[in-house]
């Protein structure tokens, strides 16, 4: 029966968490299917504890596609390589992360093996009694959610975006193969060089990875109020984040936007305030462990969601949740200090 495969991602030998995301969606669909999980890694070096870790989180085997050229994402390389090992192995589900190096594989694949490929995908499933793997995700401006299927193409490949959902815990009592695989060299591409890789880190909050997140949606008003949002961040040690309309309106910049066409985020808490939840939104933070909501409006579809809902006036609240968390944190300190 042909597998269900998971496409890894790594940098300098270490998985990248998203890798175990995709191998908790992967399981599932394996299982309903009653076939194999493979977990697809392309490295230039990596560790058999590294790869191990992706057994020990829901995969039955790992291939693991070596060379120094696969030291740094290019697309043809790695196209190459993945086609050959498709072809090779047929397996009946590719499912990558909708990162950028995912989105930009993943068509290439497609495209060469004449192959189906649904990008960001919210859900997945199999079919009763087809065993055809449905792939939904917003469509039509986000008004629907469209259940697409590829009938007649196999692999079956979608993309899935990164926290979308969570990985499995370890199990280091799971069991499961490993195979290295050398790259053929004629697969690397030599149009192409990686001169090297700079971080922009400037100014950067990675709100995707950020335990805490703050955020704040157009019932802030105007500019000058979204600092509030930034000082109850910052009193929590957490990142930004905003709702579309505070960021249409210039109040943050895009990379803070929460939900569908922003970041989707899953902190250990979120606390938004001035935001309607709109489905759009709600999108984006499914995955968040708790949710705050201060909103005035005791109907605010947000506060459905939240696990504490705050019924209020963010003016009055804001700055004396921040001062409270302040002060907090300033005795927690003098105490350590003693
Ligand atoms: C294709 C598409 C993609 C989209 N993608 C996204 C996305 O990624 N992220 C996103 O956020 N939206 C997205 N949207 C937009 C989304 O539909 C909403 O318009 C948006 O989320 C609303 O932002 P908001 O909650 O800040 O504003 P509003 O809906 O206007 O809500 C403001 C809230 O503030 C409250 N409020 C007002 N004054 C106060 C006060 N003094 N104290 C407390 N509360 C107060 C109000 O009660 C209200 O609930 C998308 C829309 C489309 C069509």
């Amino acid at each position: 029966m042909n597998e269900v495969w998971t496409i890894a991602e790594q940098s300098g030998g270490a998985l990248k968490a998203v890798s175990f995301e995709l191998l908790a969606r992967g399981r599932q669909l394996a299982d309903k299917l009653g076939v194999k999980l493979a977990s697809v890694v392309l490295a230039d070096s990596i560790s058999d504890e590294a790869l191990r870790e992706l057994i020990e989180r829901g995969a039955d085997e790992v291939l693991c596609v070596e060379h120094p050229a696969l030291a740094g994402f290019v697309c043809e390389t790695f196209a190459k390589a993945l086609v050959a090992l498709a072809r090779e192995r047929t397996p009946q589900v590719v499912l990558a992360a909708a990162t950028s190096s995912g989105r930009t594989l993943m068509p290439h694949i497609a495209v060469t093996l004449h192959a189906g490929l649904t990008a960001d995908c919210t859900e997945l499933d199999i079919e009763e009694g087809t065993g055809l793997l449905l792939q939904t995700r917003p469509a039509i401006g986000g008004n629907i959610m469209a259940t697409i299927k590829t009938p007649d193409h196999k692999p079956q490949m979608s993309t899935v975006r990164p926290k979308a959902s969570r990985p499995l815990d370890r199990d280091a009592c799971r069991t499961g193969s490993i195979e290295r695989i050398a790259l053929d060299p004629a697969f690397v591409e030599r149009r192409v060089e990686v001169l090297g890789l700079e971080r922009d880190v400037e100014g950067f909050e990675n709100l995707e990875e950020a335990q805490v997140v703050v955020a704040g949606g157009r019932g802030l008003k105007k500019a000058e109020n979204f600092k509030l949002v930034r000082e109850l961040a910052d009193a929590l040690g957490g990142a930004v984040g905003a709702s579309r309309e505070a960021v249409d309106r210039g109040w943050t910049s895009y990379p803070h936007q929460v939900g569908l066409s922003g970041k989707t985020i899953s902190p250990r808490l979120y606390v938004c305030a001035g935001v309607s939840g709109a489905i759009q939104h709600l999108a984006g933070i499914k995955t968040a462990e708790t949710i705050v909501s201060i909103n005035s409006d005791p109907e605010a579809g947000i506060h459905k969601l939240a696990d504490f809902a705050v019924v209020g006036d963010l003016f009055e609240i804001l700055p004396r949740l921040t001062k409270r968390i302040a002060e907090r944190r300033a005795g927690v300190a003098e105490g350590a200090c003693k």
